[in-house]
């Protein structure tokens, strides 16, 4: 039978919780700056989306473009979710993304997915002036960079969704070093 994106989920976790604590030395050092950099990058581009107010707009919308969100978070999120020792919002597989609320999206701004905190519609986008604007992106190229240093450096860390990776990956370490580091 089919594993569920749900029993996924439950075996990543505490399998990944494991990985992170048992890393040690410059490789964690440096692991945990690079997701501090994403979490900070990611904070200042929805500061950017705050000044233009879309909370509203979002809300008016309710959530239009978080559908199918399943497989945007990607394992440099988990990993910052571990590394901050926030409390982890539970999943509903659900829904159409499992981290959609009523309310919003319930994951922290610095520990969403790239594919989301990148994403501004026109509805957003045209309450900021030219200068914010180019804020945003380039923060965004300065987040790239960030998450592309991940994909080099270990065998789940690409762009594609967490659940998907680990499923492909099987008893593979999601944190084991590929060989071409940068
Ligand atoms: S970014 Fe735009 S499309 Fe997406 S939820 Fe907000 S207002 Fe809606
Ligand atoms: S993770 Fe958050 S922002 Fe991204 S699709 Fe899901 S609810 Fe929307």
């Amino acid at each position: 039978m089919k594993t569920s994106y749900q029993e996924t989920w439950q075996q990543l976790l505490p399998r990944l919780s494991r990985e992170w604590r048992r890393l040690g030395g410059p490789e964690k050092t440096e692991l945990g700056t690079r997701l501090r950099r994403i979490a900070e990058l990611q904070r200042q581009m929805h500061q950017l989306f705050l000044a233009a107010g879309g909370l509203q707009a979002c809300a008016d919308c309710r959530g239009g473009c978080c559908g199918s969100g399943t497989h945007h978070l990607t394992l440099a999120n988990l990993l910052a979710l571990l590394d901050s020792e926030q409390a982890f919002p539970h999943p509903d597989f659900n829904q159409s993304c499992p981290w959609l609320s009523v309310d919003g999206c319930r994951l922290e701004p610095g520990c969403r997915p790239f594919n989301c905190v990148t994403f501004v519609c026109h509805l957003v986008e045209e309450f900021w002036s030219p200068e914010q604007v180019a804020s945003f992106y380039r923060l965004e190229k300065a987040l790239r960079v960030e998450y592309q240093w991940l994909a080099r450096r270990c065998a789940g860390g690409s762009l594609q969704g967490v659940l998907l990776v680990a499923r492909r990956l099987g008893p593979v370490s999601l944190l084991s070093p590929l060989r071409s580091k940068p």
